[in-house]
């Protein structure tokens, strides 16, 4: 899989061109280019890590979640990168740059863009204009996404099995340090898994322990209780239900 599907440079040369024009039509489909351009972009760095990463996974993210997913994993894809080459005893150093905007402006920017892609909303719809120099300002700003963006530091990516589909959820261990759970990537699922870490590695647990009373482990998501819901023993087929008891603390 290769990331040769994808020309950044095309959809920018094309927003440059629609954006010397002054007609909302040009104006909305330069904003799309721009998208398009953001979106390249975006799977562009992450198929840069598709020996690393289940091609599985991200072969079916959507863009939105691509760009959330990417600066989720990577501490890195939020920031400017430097590299500098030298010579054996530091002399005629070379420095390289890898231009990049943080993942919370880019998203903006995305949503931005995609707000002139729709009708506007019918209290507005009598005026309605798009702001060319807004549009302008967001070329320039992402622009330099397309310099020297060349120097990608692998990701140690990392899956491990959901508890409820069974599905390969996808992590990094700088993601583990920084967060407290992870939930299941999977859209129709999201069953939240919570971190355990311990000397060395870390664990993954989304279930509340709890034994039926024929001796089998019930299968209960901590982010899937509700109140009033039915638990079946896959095993023994006893129904349960969740019932609140409150205590008071003495
Ligand atoms: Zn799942
Ligand atoms: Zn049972």
């Amino acid at each position: 899989m290769d990331a040769k599907p994808y020309n950044k440079r095309k959809h920018l040369a094309s927003a440059k061109l629609l954006l010397k024009n002054n007609d909302l039509s040009s104006l909305r489909h330069a904003s799309l280019e721009m998208r398009y351009f953001l979106e390249a972009h975006v799977y562009e760095r992450l198929l840069k890590d598709a020996d690393q990463l289940p091609k599985s996974i991200i072969q079916k993210w959507e863009p939105n979640k691509a760009m959330k997913m990417l600066s989720m994993f990577d501490k890195l894809a939020d920031m400017d990168l430097t590299l500098t080459i030298s010579e054996h005893d530091g002399s005629s150093p070379i420095k390289i740059h890898y231009n990049n905007i943080k993942n919370s402006e880019l998203t903006k920017i995305y949503n931005n863009l995609g707000s002139y892609l729709h009708l506007p909303q019918p209290s507005k719809a009598k005026d309605f204009s798009i702001n060319k120099e807004k549009l302008l300002k967001i070329f320039e700003t992402i622009k330099v996404l397309i310099r020297g963006n060349l120097i990608i530091i692998k990701t140690d990516y990392s899956t491990f099995e959901c508890e409820s589909c069974q599905q390969a959820i996808l992590f990094t261990s700088w993601y583990i340090e920084n967060n407290e759970s992870i939930l299941c990537q999977n859209d129709s699922c999201k069953v939240e898994h919570f971190i355990e870490r311990y000397d060395g590695g870390c664990r993954f647990g989304s279930k509340i322990q709890c034994t039926c009373k024929c001796g089998a482990e019930l299968e209960i998501f901590h982010s899937k209780l509700k109140i009033g819901e039915v638990i079946k023993c896959t095993s023994c087929l006893v129904k349960y239900r969740v019932d609140p008891n409150l205590t008071p603390i003495k």
